[in-house]
């Protein structure tokens, strides 16, 4: 796996998407604070869930009860806690929660992704095979904020600060 630290400064990264998006019309039109800010919490706690639901943390051993990267790390169990919770925004107040939980969580498969253990994505694990865990965690955690600065601007700003970046590229 990327390293846990990794995996915490992927998921404020993450938290911060899933805020922006269900902060921002129409998702929302009961959209608040508080939504945001819990989708902002939830996205933390699921950028490090897949990890933490394989441990038995409830028992003394802390084993195993599944294997490692294989049910909590499935791509689609994922991807369909994002599109439903997505499909609940404004209609339902657990959604926001679900929403950002799900956003840590994708965010933690595309940090386990480059590793070669790999994600079991749709069946079968995949991996990018671009390095061994915990090396170039730097890269995954930039990639990420990368990825928060783009949604910030894009639903907050409309592209204002992208568009003055191209310009300012452009001379
Ligand atoms: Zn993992």
């Amino acid at each position: 796996m990327a390293s846990s630290k990794a995996h915490h400064a992927t998921g404020w990264a993450a938290g911060i998407i899933a805020a922006a998006v269900v902060m921002h019309p129409p998702a929302a039109a009961s959209a608040d604070m508080v939504s945001g800010v819990l989708a902002l919490l939830a996205g933390v706690a699921g950028a490090t869930a897949p990890d933490w639901l394989e441990v038995a943390w409830w028992t003394r051993a802390r084993r195993l009860w599944i294997t490692h990267r294989t049910l909590t790390h499935w791509g689609i169990g994922w991807a369909a806690l994002l599109a439903l919770s997505y499909h609940f925004l404004g209609r339902h107040p657990a959604a926001p929660v679900a929403f950002g939980f799900a956003c840590g969580g994708i965010m933690h498969l595309l940090a386990d992704w480059p590793n070669p253990l790999g994600v079991p994505w749709i069946v079968g694990r995949h991996s990018l095979r671009l390095w061994t865990s915990g090396h170039c965690d730097l890269i995954i955690v930039m990639a990420a904020w990368a990825a928060a600065l783009f949604v910030i601007d894009d639903v907050w700003f409309h592209h204002a600060y992208g568009r003055m970046l191209l310009n300012a590229l452009h001379f």
